[in-house]
């Protein structure tokens, strides 16, 4: 017998999956070079971090607005 406990930690479940599928499919994957070093590196939605030389993009260059607080207590 299912209790109702199970049932709702199944439909918890189901949401935070959903969510996370919506997140996954608004990420896209960039490619530019590195600002400081030339070295070719990927992203998401054009935010950058150099793994040869530590540069990092300015946080508001990339191609979408970034959650705010908010829309994590919103999820
Ligand atoms: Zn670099």
């Amino acid at each position: 017998m299912t209790s109702q406990q199970e049932i709702q930690d199944r439909e918890a479940t189901a949401m935070a999956a959903e969510a996370a599928a919506a997140f996954l499919s608004s990420q896209e994957i960039t490619t530019t070079n590195c600002r400081r070093c030339g070295t070719q590196i990927d992203g998401i939605n054009g935010r950058y971090a150099c793994s040869a030389c530590e540069w990092v993009s300015d946080w508001a260059e990339g191609h979408t607005a970034l959650p705010t607080a908010a829309d994590d207590h919103a999820a």
